[in-house]
């Protein structure tokens, strides 16, 4: 890589940020365009977090992605915040304009893409939604807009499902949004669904499990998607392909929710080409 008094520099700020692939997927897609721009963790302190925006500003940092724990926080730092982010209230990039940072939340629109990507269709379906954290709280609002039929919240804290399909629901000024306790799956109607998780059971190291054991819950999806992508197949994929369903890994997420903040920073569209050689190259790093 060839640094010079043009390159740009854009950037994380996650705290631990030691684990992440942005680095690999930002640089190899600078490589791949030919735009002279370098991606490099930040790991501020939180208390340190307005001047961390602050300051990158004044360096004149093209952009930044935004992780834990500072998807909310950074909300308050920033000149502009784009609608679907404001609505879920949680901001994953920003992008420099004049006088600050904008924040966007690519997490929806490259979920989007990786629905897209796999052949998984949201309009008219029925999803199980397993979670109910931050991520949990984008996809709702993906499948809201994109009008799934009916989106059931499964949750272990019931009152974080149920808040969040409150939110949901007004928001969109319909009642398709039903919370549900993890422990009350078997309430659900007997049909066919997406089923989408987003807790982090199963996650690398603790493979051994899924946030639902049963197998009669597996014969309910038609389809399965796992936003974890350590390990490549989770207990949750392998149950569902055991039922008889398809079953996808997160990393397509974690790749379009990149593309589209490059896309930003850059004001340019990544080929298909580029998007799968980053892909093989993402996979290729978590491998060793
Ligand atoms: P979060 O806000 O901390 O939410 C965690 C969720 O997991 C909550 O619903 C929590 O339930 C549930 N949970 C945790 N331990 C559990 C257990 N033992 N049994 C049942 N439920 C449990 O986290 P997040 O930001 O939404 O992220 C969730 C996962 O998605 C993480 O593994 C993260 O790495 C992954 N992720 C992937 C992508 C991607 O691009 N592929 C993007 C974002 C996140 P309670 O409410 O009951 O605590």
């Amino acid at each position: 890589m060839d640094i010079s008094g043009r390159t740009r520099v854009c950037g994380l700020l996650a705290n631990p940020v030691e684990h992440t692939l942005s680095p690999v997927l930002h640089n190899t897609l600078a490589e791949k365009t030919g735009i002279n721009l370098v991606y490099v963790p930040f790991k501020p302190e939180v208390e340190n977090l307005g001047t961390a925006v602050e300051g990158a500003y004044s360096l004149n940092v093209l952009g930044l992605n935004v992780s834990i724990p500072f998807k909310q926080e950074v909300m308050k730092y920033l000149v502009d915040i784009d609608k679907s982010a404001k609505d879920i209230g949680a901001v994953n990039t920003l992008v420099r304009t004049e006088g600050g940072f904008k924040g966007y939340n690519t997490d929806i629109s490259g979920l989007k893409k990786a629905f897209l990507s796999e052949g998984i269709q949201i309009k008219g379906q029925k999803i199980i939604l397993l979670g109910a954290g931050g991520a949990a709280k984008a996809i709702a609002y993906l499948m809201a807009l994109e009008g799934a039929s009916k989106v059931y919240i499964l949750n272990r804290t019931y009152g974080r499902a149920a808040v969040i399909a409150k939110e949901i629901n007004e928001c969109f000024a319909m009642d398709h949004v039903i919370p549900l306790a993890l422990e009350d799956y078997r309430k659900l109607p007997k049909d066919s669904y997406l089923g989408i998780q987003t807790t982090s059971v199963g996650m690398h190291p603790n493979v051994e499990h899924a946030v639902v054991e049963d197998p009669e819950f597996y014969k309910l999806l038609h389809t399965a998607y796992d936003i974890i992508y350590t390990p490549a197949e989770t207990k949750f994929m392998k149950y569902t392909k055991e039922a008889g369903g398809r079953a996808y890994n997160g990393l397509k997420m974690l790749l379009y929710q990149g593309v589209v903040a490059y896309e930003l920073w850059n004001q340019t569209q990544v080929g298909q080409e580029v998007v799968d050689l980053v892909y093989k190259r993402m996979e290729q790093e978590l491998r060793k």
